[in-house]
């Protein structure tokens, strides 16, 4: 029987990893879901990756996951003389927002509202918060003037953050836009939208989707303080949610971050959102050949924290190792989820007043039952996916079996923790239904005979209703 991993792993493509051969490989170890960054990339490469995956997932029957993730208003600044210009404490630097090359005196800003935005005595930093500076004055026009506060060398394109700031940009850019048509239109499953800022934003982009009449689903990137606070609204409207630990380091106090993420991670379960969470987790394996402690364990508390599924950016799309960053990284997440009981097992009571209470309580009922019987899977036939959300979001040790006639709701739920996803599409009666996945299940290895499972399903069968009833039966 095949060891089976819950937690999911999300890997960030790249030049590292752009081929056919290096794709299959990573896939092969692990990855569950491949982020194709737009910060990064035309679109006619980004296309090449696309239709490498889709091949993988043909030739091995396997439903990879698609996320294409959207820049948002990062701030960049522009090119700089000698690739690096030194930057003193105490010096004043002019941010302007006319293209130049930059120097040690005045560099070029992508932000354009920056002098509108911009309060004497806010911070700004630089390259992940290397660099920071104080707002002395600004023209409200076209320039703002910094005094540095810690110096060091600034290079071309580095980041900037203005965690004080009220930023009047929308979330959407134009290149945003741009890239999600590119999105929508070869139907990826997940699209992340980076720099959310309200649920507001959230519900914009579900709206411009759903007015393409595509499905591509939701995640929303925590990077900011004002989504910090008010995750409860985004998580509410939002498919799911990515812990975006770099910029958000730089934005919020580093200290602040490990109870950020514990405390995101509680609520997305218990609203059966999944949860990511991104960025260092195995940072130097970009060069070596094994993580440190640090990473070893800051990978097994995600994983014990009960995060869906944990990223890889750099590791996999630049660095020298990335398949073995996968083995490491299923290394660990296999030793913690056989070894840590309290992951297992998280019930959330369905609430009485839901209009999916029946299908709610099915699923709920479903884990208890799985709990107390020892059964070795829950079974779900889905149409819209919900099931699988709610069963996983109760985190069973039972393994979950999600079946479905629509390729891309199977492959959008490869993200979701401990859901393993088949392709069926003979939907006959109920009992046909039932006996045929048990049938196909056990030929394939995945369940053997005088086991438990359970079955939800929604009865009459054919008319694809909400879940509404449970069945326990031995694998004959
Ligand atoms: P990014 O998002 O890699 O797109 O910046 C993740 C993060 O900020 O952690
Ligand atoms: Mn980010």
């Amino acid at each position: 029987m095949k060891t089976r991993r819950r937690t999911k792993i999300v890997a960030t493509l790249g030049p590292a990893t752009a081929t056919y051969d290096s794709i299959k490989e990573i896939i092969v170890s692990g990855v569950n879901v491949c982020r194709l960054n737009f910060s990064h990339g035309a679109h006619e490469d980004v296309i090449k990756l696309i239709n490498i995956i889709r091949q993988i997932d043909d030739e091995l029957d396997l439903h990879t996951s698609i996320l294409g993730d959207l820049q948002g208003p990062k701030i960049r600044v522009g090119e700089v003389e000698n690739n690096g210009v030194a930057l003193k404490q105490g010096d004043e630097l002019k941010i302007t927002t006319s293209p130049c090359v930059g120097t040690s005196e005045k560099v070029y800003i992508s932000y354009q509202e920056m002098p509108k935005d911009v309060q004497a005595g806010e911070m700004v930093l630089m390259d992940d918060g290397k660099l920071q500076f104080e707002v002395v004055s600004t023209n409200y026009k076209d320039e703002v003037t910094l005094k540095v506060l810690h110096g060091g060398v600034l290079s071309s394109k580095k980041g900037v953050n203005l965690p004080n700031t009220k930023i009047s940009q929308p979330c959407l850019t134009e290149k945003d836009l741009k890239d999600l048509d590119f999105a929508l239109e070869h139907n990826l499953d997940w699209i992340g939208l980076s720099f959310v800022r309200s649920a507001r934003d959230i519900i914009e982009l579900k709206h411009i989707i759903s007015s393409r009449n595509k499905h591509s689903k939701v995640i929303a990137k925590i990077e900011k303080p004002e989504a910090v606070a008010e995750l409860d609204d985004i998580i509410k409207v939002t498919d799911a949610v990515m812990v975006a630990r770099g910029d958000l380091g730089v934005e919020v106090p580093m200290q602040d971050v490990p109870l950020i993420q514990k405390n995101i991670v509680e609520k997305c379960r218990a609203n059966a959102k999944p949860v990511i969470i991104a960025t260092q987790m195995m940072e130097s394996m970009i060069e070596n050949i094994s993580p440190t402690r640090a990473e070893v364990t800051d990978v097994a508390n995600a994983v014990m924290d009960g995060a869906d599924a944990v990223m890889l950016s750099g590791e996999t799309s630049v660095g020298a190792h990335p398949n073995e960053v996968i083995k490491a990284m299923c290394k660990i997440i296999l030793k913690i989820e056989d070894d840590y009981a309290d992951m297992y097992g998280k019930d959330i009571l369905p609430e009485k007043n839901q209009d999916r209470f029946i299908t709610d309580s099915i699923c709920f009922d479903a884990c208890r039952l799985s709990k107390r019987v020892e059964a070795k899977a829950i079974v779900t036939m889905t149409h819209s996916g919900y099931t699988a959300y709610k069963i996983s979001s109760q985190r069973p040790k039972a393994n979950i079996f999600v079946f479905s006639g629509n390729k891309r709701l199977l492959s959008m739920l490869s993200l979701v923790w401990g859901v393993e996803t088949f392709y069926y599409d003979k939907m006959v009666s109920t009992d046909h239904t039932i006996a045929d996945i048990k049938y196909l299940l056990r030929k394939n290895g995945h369940i053997k005979t005088g086991e438990l499972i359970i079955n939800t399903a929604s009865m009459p069968i054919e008319d694809k209703g909400n879940t509404n009833m449970l069945k326990l039966s031995y694998i004959d």
